[in-house]
């Protein structure tokens, strides 16, 4: 008998969870989902298909990984497959005698599962090679929706270096750098924080490009008025964090445009609404009411129109994962989540605002992981 550690242990509840989930549907499941193969037993590496059935977990990777894979992946076989991984694992699903495996039918592609499918014996005659793997959805992601006390620990951290990220930001940008230069500069300190990458590609978008919710750095020169937004996020242990804020570079806090909202009246319009979000969060309401938390505000101020996104989302092992704080969704929240809150006011050809935290879910409400200032700051 091997003893097994405790992240051994944690790996095997979490398989344990997954099996249970798909236990009406499938005998066992396929997992080809990087991030959830890494959730499930360790393995970081960017080809592995682990397959659970019983109490067994099997990992399949090639060559390159081997090494890796035996010191990551704690309690789980690995097997180093000389065909693609998921052929591999396929063969030894029907090998071990499985009817019935369970795929992520979110993550798998039809030529995926075509592949799965050819690498079936003609033993087993057309009708058991049609029936064998089942679409059980997003059982493993529905699990990693609720993060463990380990896990809300690493986002923590991760959430931390964000915010000494735009506190050393506030004292570096000035007129006449580039947005470049400061997502490089960030990105730099990222590096020296301990961050293994950024979470995406750094947003840092000024002037009439603030307007656009996905602008990224560009030569573009800073100037010496308007609104800065910078959302960027660190990954530190396999975790990913996300944050928002928009400062402004100074000149009137007034557009020129004629019936275009004062700047400063959008900034306290989008703030408000942002905590307005974060005030409704608790365990049991839904991800639709705290969008419209959002909403509701900006639609009192004539603004909802121009927040063309939704509210929020899960953050974890991936940067966008569940659940989706948008419009009219019913997925109730639960204590463990990690959602962003991130409502935003894009004006056309005009200026943007927007503003983001991450927040867990508790018991009681929200407790805010990226408490960075969120006043008007005029740099
Ligand atoms: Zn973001
Ligand atoms: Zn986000």
């Amino acid at each position: 008998m091997t003893e097994m550690s405790d992240l051994g242990l944690m790996y095997k509840r979490r398989q344990g969870k997954v099996l249970r989930r798909v236990g009406g549907a499938a005998e066992g499941m396929l997992v080809t989902h990087l991030p959830d193969v890494r959730y499930l037993c360790g393995f970081m590496g960017s080809n592995g298909t682990l397959v659970l059935f019983r109490s067994r977990a099997l990992l399949f990777t090639d060559g390159r990984y081997t090494a890796q894979a035996e010191t990551e992946a704690v309690g789980t076989r690995v097997v180093t497959a000389s065909k693609p991984a998921v052929v591999e694992a396929c063969e030894w699903i029907e090998a071990a005698g499985i009817m019935c495996c369970g795929f992520d039918g979110t993550r798998t592609t039809v030529s995926e599962l075509g592949k799965m499918q050819a690498a079936l014996s003609k033993k087993l005659g057309a009708r058991a090679r049609s029936g064998m793997f089942v679409d059980v959805g997003a059982a493993v992601a529905r699990l990693r929706e609720i993060k463990d006390a380990g896990e809300v620990e690493v986002l923590r951290r991760a959430a931390r270096v964000g915010c000494e990220l735009f506190e050393h930001m506030l004292g570096f940008i000035e007129a006449g750098m580039t947005e470049m230069a400061v997502a490089g500069e960030l990105e730099y300190r990222a590096r020296l924080a301990g961050a293994e990458s950024m979470s995406f590609e750094t947003i840092v978008a000024s002037g009439d490009r603030s307007a656009m919710p996905h602008g990224r750095a560009t030569d573009r020169k800073i100037q010496r008025r308007g609104f800065l937004t910078m959302d960027f996020g660190v990954v530190i242990d396999g975790y990913a964090s996300d944050m928002t804020r928009t400062v402004h570079m100074g000149g009137a806090p007034r557009s020129k445009g004629k019936g275009v909202p004062g700047q400063r009246e959008v900034y306290d319009s989008v703030l408000e609404a942002q905590e307005a979000a974060i005030s409704a969060v608790l365990p049991g309401v839904t991800a639709g009411e705290v969008d419209e938390a959002a909403r509701s505000v900006l639609r009192r101020d004539g603004l909802d129109g121009y927040f063309t996104h939704s509210t929020g989302h899960g953050v974890g092992l991936e940067i966008h994962e569940g659940p989706r704080l948008a419009a009219k969704q019913t997925q109730k929240l639960e204590a463990g989540m990690v959602i962003t809150i991130e409502p935003g006011v894009y004006l056309p050809g005009e200026f943007g605002v927007r503003i983001e935290d991450m927040v867990l879910v508790t018991a009681t409400g929200a407790e805010i992981l990226t408490p960075s200032t969120k006043a008007w700051i005029e740099l």
